[in-house]
């Protein structure tokens, strides 16, 4: 059985006054039945792990550098991100492999160096809208998947979360039918490569444009263990009714 994940990505949103939203979740969700992530910035992540206690609520990074320590200027290590409370780390998101120009190998590097750490890795995939309209859409990604996941992967230390590039922070959804074949095909891609037993267990997100109105429809669809949330998960509000339709769902 597959343990559920509403995982939030507060990006490059929040300071210490934003806790509050954290303090508020972990009310509403003392040990909530289904797995409860925030990632916020960098800077918060000590504070945040501090809010939650011993709460149900878990803690991750957005992103992390591949070697565990060293001359790398402004960049942090999964040690580090454990050592402040993160137990997930978010990799290879669309906004990073833009604005970093991040390639699949660079992605694999950096998974490595979380499960070395004993993290957990959400791998990202996901594909433009040019690519969809051209139909590459499986295409780009398994290459991605290919590319991106390290070969020492396990049901426990691995997430994959589909993120069309076109439906994050724009409202734009593809239709369940889109979200369940490329969640059919990833799930197929793993069982393939790591076996059914890894295969099954790895759980599988979506993400883009996920709000409480559309999430119930969405963790209907196959092979949907949950979501990857970014706008929705800055408010408490808005992310408990995603965290209600996962836990009933
Ligand atoms: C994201 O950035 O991972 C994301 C899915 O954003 P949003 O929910 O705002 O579309």
């Amino acid at each position: 059985m597959r343990r559920k994940l509403a995982a939030g990505n507060w990006k490059m949103n929040g300071t210490a006054g934003d806790l509050a939203e954290l303090e508020a979740l972990s009310r509403t969700y003392p040990s909530p039945s289904v797995d409860v992530l925030i990632c916020p910035p960098a800077t918060l992540i000590h504070r945040a792990a501090q809010t939650v206690g011993e709460a149900g609520i878990k803690i991750g990074g957005q992103d992390c550098h591949t070697a565990s320590s060293g001359a790398h200027t402004g960049d942090i290590s999964a040690e580090m991100l454990m050592d402040a409370g993160a137990s997930m780390v978010i990799l290879g998101h669309s906004e990073r492999r833009e604005d970093h120009a991040e390639q699949n190998e660079d992605v694999r590097a950096k998974a490595r160096a979380v499960m070395d750490a004993g993290l957990k890795a959400i791998i990202c995939v996901g594909e433009s809208l040019e690519q969809r309209e051209a139909a590459n859409t499986l295409d780009i990604i398994g290459g991605q998947m290919s590319g991106s996941i390290p070969d020492q992967s396990t049901g426990e230390n691995l997430i994959v979360a589909y993120e069309p590039i076109w439906a994050i922070g724009t409202g734009k959804v593809p239709t369940l039918d889109e979200i369940g074949e490329v969640h059919d095909f990833i799930r197929a891609r793993l069982e393939r490569r790591f076996g059914e037993g890894v295969g099954r267990s790895v759980r599988l997100l979506y993400g883009g444009s996920v709000k409480p109105g559309n999430a119930a429809d969405i963790f209907a669809v196959s092979n949907v263990d949950g979501a990857l949330v970014g706008g929705a998960s800055l408010k408490a509000d808005d992310f408990s009714g995603i965290i209600d339709a996962l836990q009933n769902a």
